[in-house]
């Protein structure tokens, strides 16, 4: 497939190199991500013409402005990074889309900095790291405080993609003595995982029913999950939601491929969610383009399908009317 677009590709401006986590990572595996993270037109491009990939969807890579503790400077890098980000989209016409990234320490500059994203920038939807540090903690998106952004978001009609971070520094004792599994291997997603379901089981849905997550890594497991935590919180207390837990999934999720190349995985995650909400995604610099476009072009699929994933979800959910149609 030739003209694919692809989620979930990650730049770095030199001033937000300071928010890139060095953990569990060789210092020159460290330094060769931030060379990649911060090239956009060189070999990024050279890349995707070769992978048949037509069009990247651009985020600030993890953990981002989520976690800078001052909220007036995270507000100030929100917007600045969302000023770059639109520039280089504009310089690279049809090739790149972007997410915004926002400062969720201020609920209301979000909201504000996600509209003008939106309407001004022409940007596609947001990107965030998790879960927004807050002192010693962090705050989680089913908060009271955030139900506003989240009728932004459902309003502008544009989605929420919630990306993995480390998890909190107080909730990584089961890890003790394996950082390995800490980071992307596992703890990302347990982490990512859990969030979403914090705003499935918060109601969250059943008062923006129109708003739209979308989740990396083939659904950071819930595809695989949900069905038995539907019928655990049946048989044991049952629920005021409105719905069952996997029509949540069903209805305000879509999930991306990023960096989970694997067919029996795909195809059960087609079964669960259909093919209407899966999209293709790299997670590069993390993850290589060659590996994932020979994976989905090979894929055993019907074509339609591949059109799908491959394209045109991403096309209608981030209002890509930009890019050529083919
Ligand atoms: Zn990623």
């Amino acid at each position: 497939m030739k003209d694919k677009i692809a989620v979930e590709e990650h730049f770095v401006f030199p001033e937000y190199e300071e928010y890139v986590s060095k953990a569990w990572m060789s210092p020159e595996t460290h330094q060769r991500m931030i060379s990649r993270l911060s090239d956009i037109g060189g070999v990024r491009l050279e890349q995707m013409e070769a992978s048949g990939i037509e069009l990247a969807v651009l985020s600030l890579v993890t953990e981002g402005v989520q976690a800078e503790p001052e909220t007036a400077r995270a507000v100030l890098q929100a917007s600045r990074a969302n000023d770059m980000l639109a520039e280089v989209i504009e310089q690279h016409p049809g090739r790149f889309a972007g997410l915004a990234t926002v400062a969720l320490q201020d609920p209301d500059e979000a909201i504000k900095e996600l509209q003008r994203s939106v309407r001004e920038l022409g940007l596609s939807g947001v990107c965030v790291n998790g879960f927004t540090t807050s002192g010693e903690g962090g705050d989680y998106y089913d908060h009271e405080k955030f139900l506003p952004f989240w009728q932004c978001l459902e309003e502008l009609d544009v989605p929420l993609y919630l990306h993995p971070r480390y998890p909190l520094p107080s909730q990584r004792a089961i890890y003790d003595g394996r950082p390995e599994l800490l980071g992307s291997t596992w703890g990302f997603g347990v982490e990512t995982a859990t969030h979403a379901l914090r705003l499935i089981t918060s109601g969250l849905f059943d008062r923006v029913p129109g708003a739209q997550v979308i989740l990396g890594h083939l659904g950071e497991t819930l595809p695989f999950t949900l069905y038995r935590m539907q019928g655990r919180m049946k048989a044991l207390r049952g629920s005021d939601l409105k719905r069952p837990v996997t029509e949540y999934l069903h209805e305000n999720f879509y999930i991306a491929t990023s960096g989970n190349f694997h067919t029996p995985t795909l195809l059960g995650a087609l079964m669960e969610i259909g093919a209407d909400r899966v999209m293709f995604a790299v997670d590069y610099p993390f993850e290589e383009m060659a590996e994932a476009a020979q994976w989905f072009d090979g894929v055993p699929i019907a074509s339609r399908d591949r059109t799908k994933i491959g394209r045109e979800n991403a096309m209608n959910l981030l209002s890509l009317d930009g890019v050529r149609d083919v």
